[in-house]
């Protein structure tokens, strides 16, 4: 079958009906497009876990974005991702236009309240319940076996995990590995902002990352002394840091004192006019 691009939800949530009729697992993948190879990675991560059919979507979605946020300019590239998604063989490809995400009298919200709170949530209020609006509605369009979130967005993975459990949803939800540029600046499609000057300042972020991780590696498990090698390396290139952080990884709340032997480096910092997020998992 080759690649439908389809607009309508209707028209989405019929073609997923037959996909099911026929026996076929649903894998989905949400975007808001720009796509690179972090989006890719989870077209094949759902069809790994056995999605017979791959439906990805492409939304920038409004619900998500501060009122001083990057909305307006947010790259949207709709025949570049999909040539990048025919090649791969996904099938189908939802691209709604706001209206037809939240017509006139919209007014329903999902919020996931703790996990939510720390870290984004405090730099962006608003942003994870226009997240789980979104994903759910996606959900229920798509009605996906499996569905493929990225750990680059870390907080936004443990969000939809703990939505999905808490309200029963059928839905297996993967968290795939952040995929890097080879000289380990996570990519993203914010990425696109940066001159190269400020390209090469994104790197202060991975170095900061594994200095604490080999620091870790080494024994260390004061949490402020971790904190500070990440700190260290993105205070001067950053124009402005808006946390960094040692959290548990499942809870995200922040290490205050000695960590355990599993723990997550959270990174939000500014350069320029562009704000960049990493996070690096490590355990002893
Ligand atoms: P976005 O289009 O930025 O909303 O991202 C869509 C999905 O791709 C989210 O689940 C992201 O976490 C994931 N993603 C974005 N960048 C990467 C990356 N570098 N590696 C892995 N997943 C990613």
């Amino acid at each position: 079958m080759s690649l439908s691009v389809v607009h309508d939800p209707a028209d989405v949530r019929a073609r997923c009906d037959a996909f099911r009729a026929a026996g076929q697992r649903v894998g989905l993948v949400p975007t808001m497009g720009a796509l690179h190879e972090g989006h890719l990675s989870l077209v094949r991560a759902v069809r790994d876990a056995g999605a017979q059919r791959v439906v990805a979507t492409i939304f920038v979605n409004p619900l998500q974005f501060g009122q001083n946020e990057d909305l307006d300019r947010y790259p949207r590239t709709l025949e570049a991702d999909t040539a990048m998604l025919r090649e791969l063989g996904v099938d189908l490809v939802f691209a709604p236009a706001p209206s037809a995400m939240y017509p006139q009298g919209f007014q329903t919200e999902v919020s996931v309240h703790e996990v939510t709170k720390p870290l984004e949530g405090t730099f962006r209020p608003t942003h994870f319940t226009g997240v789980t609006t979104v994903v759910t509605k996606l959900f229920n369009i798509v009605g996906p076996s499996v569905a493929a979130f990225g750990r680059k967005d870390y907080q936004q993975w443990q969000t939809i995990r703990r939505m999905v459990t808490d309200l029963n949803m059928p839905i297996e939800v993967l968290g795939c590995p952040i995929v890097r540029e080879p000289d380990g600046l996570a990519m993203s499609s914010r990425n696109r902002y940066l001159s190269s000057e400020e390209r090469q300042k994104a790197l202060g972020i991975i170095r900061g990352l594994r200095k604490a991780e080999a620091a870790f590696r080494g024994g260390e498990r004061d949490a402020h002394a971790l904190q500070a090698l990440v700190t260290d390396e993105i205070k001067r290139p950053f124009d402005r840091i808006d946390y960094v952080s040692v959290a548990d990884p499942e809870t995200l709340v922040e290490v205050s004192e000695s960590c355990g032997d599993r723990v997550v480096f959270l990174v939000a910092a500014h350069l320029g006019g562009t704000r960049l997020i990493d996070n690096l998992v490590v355990e002893a």
